[in-house]
């Protein structure tokens, strides 16, 4: 797969040809302050403007479930002021994720100003796509590096009872048109059971006349997501093997993140495993994460971080720079979803934000 096409999947990064130089990232990123105690290099934000959701996702949010705060989120500004903290330490891409982050409908305002901070290099977004058809203009305008619609299922019955309601065909209205814009766009399921590999050739499809990725995220043991036992992605590779017999790894990288992308002669697209559970995952992760309400954690699987928002709003820039660093610091080696017990992290996926 040419390096040029899959370029265009994974967003153009700023260049100083464009007139933006990343001037204060680079002034401490330098130092090494963005290194873990693994030598990680630690670029990487995922930024939760919401706890809210329309939709209830039976692994997320199932109904009934919602514990949403009721402290409001974060302001546009107290956003901006964190994330421009982040760009100072070292923090280089950013994904807008909730909760449904288009509920809030100064999202493509963020992303737009996300973007103009020196140092982001890319801004992408994570949705359910039930507003994305709403939001694509402004989005496309913000300048969105990349949009990743989440999709368990191409059987609209099964996707209505997933997600407790859903329109698949707003969805997929949604993916058309932000191909449309030729925006780089990625697909994200993850599938609830072994059963439910049957619904991988079909969403894998996608990609044969389309250049999008489809990407299989094992279930995590984190909220509901710990009353499914999840679908192995080993077993969703060998049946795709028997459909795209010449599937191999794509050797160009198409994100930030920890997904493995394979490719055949007779795919327009990719196919992405994010293994969580069956992988190696942990040694290669560069991230860190911003909840809604400003809590800042090192990793998915622990519940404790660092509450930004005291900092915000009574000790400043200096004290928020050294919470990224102390985050840093913290980040452990490696997830523990095999063992339960330890896993500290309470709250649901759609509060941490995915
Ligand atoms: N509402 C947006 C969406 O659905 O894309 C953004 C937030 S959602 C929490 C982000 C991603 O987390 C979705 O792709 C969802 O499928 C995934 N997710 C939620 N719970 C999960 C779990 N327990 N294990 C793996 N992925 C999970
Ligand atoms: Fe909402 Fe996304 Fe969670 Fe589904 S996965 S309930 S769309 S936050």
């Amino acid at each position: 797969m040419c390096g040029r096409k899959a370029e265009k999947l994974k967003g153009k990064e700023k260049s100083q040809s464009q007139g933006q130089v990343p001037d204060r990232q680079d002034r401490f990123a330098k130092a090494g302050q963005n290194l873990d105690p693994l030598g990680r290099t630690i670029d990487y934000l995922r930024i939760s403007v919401t706890d809210r959701c329309n939709l209830r996702c039976i692994y997320c949010m199932p109904k009934g479930s919602c514990r949403c705060e009721q402290e409001p989120p974060l302001s546009l500004e107290e956003l901006l002021e964190i994330a421009g903290t982040a760009a100072d330490f070292g923090i280089s891409h950013i994904k807008v994720t909730g909760g449904e982050p288009l509920l809030r409908e100064d999202t493509p305002e963020l992303c737009r100003r996300l973007k103009a901070i020196p140092g982001i290099q890319t801004v992408t977004l994570t949705t359910n796509g039930l507003l994305l058809q709403k939001y694509l203009p402004a989005l496309k305008e913000a300048g969105i590096d990349g949009i990743n619609v989440s999709l368990d299922t191409l059987d609209p019955e099964r996707y209505r009872q997933i997600t407790g309601g859903g329109s698949l065909s707003q969805v997929l209205a949604s993916i058309e048109a932000a191909l449309a814009e030729e925006i780089p766009t990625k697909i994200n399921a993850a599938l609830l059971d072994p059963e439910a590999a049957e619904d991988s050739l079909a969403l894998a499809a996608l990609a044969e006349k389309r250049p999008i990725a489809v990407r299989f995220i094992e279930m995590m043991p984190i909220g509901c997501g710990s009353r499914f036992p999840g679908c192995d992605n080993r077993l969703i590779l060998k049946k795709l093997l028997e459909r795209w017999p010449d599937l191999k790894k794509e050797k160009a990288a198409l994100g930030y993140g920890p997904a493995v992308y394979y490719t055949s002669d007779r795919l327009t697209g990719w196919i992405g495993f994010i293994s969580a559970i069956h992988g190696t995952f942990c040694q290669s992760c560069r991230r860190l994460r911003l909840s809604c309400h400003g809590r800042l954690t090192p990793c998915l699987c622990y519940g404790e971080g660092i509450e930004l928002r005291p900092l915000l709003r009574q000790e400043g820039k200096e004290a928020l720079y050294q919470a990224f660093c102390e985050a840093v610091k913290r980040k452990p080696e490696g997830h523990c979803f095999s063992q339960q017990e330890k896993i500290s992290e309470k709250r649901m996926m759609s509060q941490i934000g995915g």
